[in-house]
């Protein structure tokens, strides 16, 4: 049975995939230092209290579980927020990674799992996001998972550490249970700020920008659900152990939504007609970001099970009984 740290484990995707981890047979070791993340949603798993600038707090745990390999999902996450905090954004997901890094390497831990992102491409210059497009962030935010990227490449050749760098595309929805989902504070992302209207939570939501170069004139966007993310990371593991290489995926549906389409929908299926405000554009936002996920599911067998609707419909029934 293999030992697998999940270093950010109790927050969102993170915990999807520890749930997944041991459904299908591994031993998950949760490790997350509670900023963001929540304890109920790993309470049935090994659990350690750290942080990832703590490097005998690693040294101890890698030893403790003798771990084989470590996913990495304990980064800041918000577009917005990076382009006004930079800083924070470099110490969190890049300083603090490299020193992960040096300690998988001192420990000979040789596989790693990384949440990248769509937004390490920036504005697309093809319809669809392949691997093979060029990658030019447009905010602090990507350029911290670009540089870890690029880090990662350095470390196989000089180290022969593997990694499998996973840019998602847009995370939503919620384990079909109920019993974990999105929980973020403040909340920034479009589904759940959505589906919190809904549920009258909110007075109403805020369209950032109805002048974008695309049909309707809001953003398109990839919207792939947590579950089919949870179990792309398997599939990574599992091709990684097997093969011994380096890699990296987009992660998509390969359908892009537009934010009034998605506001259409998601007042189809809760059946309130919330109200919604146009608002300025939010710095940082690319008009279109959709995946080609072709190499995902040509070399992993991985191929999306969610669509919209079941995204949505997850992602409600989580927002109407949610514990945390
Ligand atoms: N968005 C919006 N109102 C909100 C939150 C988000 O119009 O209250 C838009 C946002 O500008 C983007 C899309 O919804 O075009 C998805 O944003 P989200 O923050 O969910 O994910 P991101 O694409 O930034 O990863």
């Amino acid at each position: 049975m293999k030992n697998i740290l999940v270093i950010g484990g109790a927050g969102y995707i993170g915990s999807h995939t520890v749930k997944m981890l041991a459904q299908k047979g591994y031993n998950p070791v949760v490790f997350d230092n509670l900023s963001k993340g929540h304890r109920e949603a790993v309470a049935n798993y090994p659990f350690e209290l750290g942080d990832l600038g703590d490097k005998a707090r690693l040294a101890e745990v890698f030893k403790k579980h003798q771990i084989d390999a470590v996913m990495h999902f304990a980064a800041f996450i918000e577009v917005g927020e990076s382009v006004k905090e930079p800083s924070k954004y470099y110490h969190n997901n890049v300083a603090k990674v490299l020193n992960l890094l040096d300690a998988m390497v001192e420990h000979g831990i040789k596989y790693f799992v990384f949440s990248s992102t769509a937004a390490t491409f920036g504005e697309p210059v093809k319809e669809k996001i392949d691997e093979t497009h060029p990658q030019n962030p447009i905010n602090p935010y990507g350029n911290t998972k670009l540089m870890v990227e690029k880090m990662l490449a350095d470390f196989d050749t000089a180290y022969g550490l593997k990694a499998t760098a996973l840019r998602y595309f847009n995370a939503s929805g919620a384990d079909d249970s109920g019993d974990i989902g999105e929980s973020h504070t403040p909340e920034t992302h479009l589904i759940p700020i959505v589906l919190q209207a809904a549920a009258g939570k909110r007075p109403c939501i805020k369209m950032f920008g109805n002048d974008y170069p695309t049909p309707d004139g809001t953003c398109i966007r990839d919207y792939v659900h947590v579950n089919d993310l949870a179990r792309a990371h398997i599939l990574a593991l599992e091709k990684m152990f097997k093969d011994n290489v380096s890699e990296r995926f987009n992660l998509g549906s390969g359908n892009g939504f537009s934010v009034a389409e998605l506001v259409k929908e998601a007042k189809r299926i809760t059946g309130v007609d919330f109200k919604v405000e146009v608002a300025p554009r939010r710095a940082g936002d690319p008009a279109v970001l959709v995946a080609d996920s072709a190499k995902a599911q040509k070399v992993l067998g991985w191929k999306p099970e969610y669509n919209l609707t079941r995204i949505i419909e997850t992602a409600w029934n989580w927002e109407q009984h949610r514990k945390f």
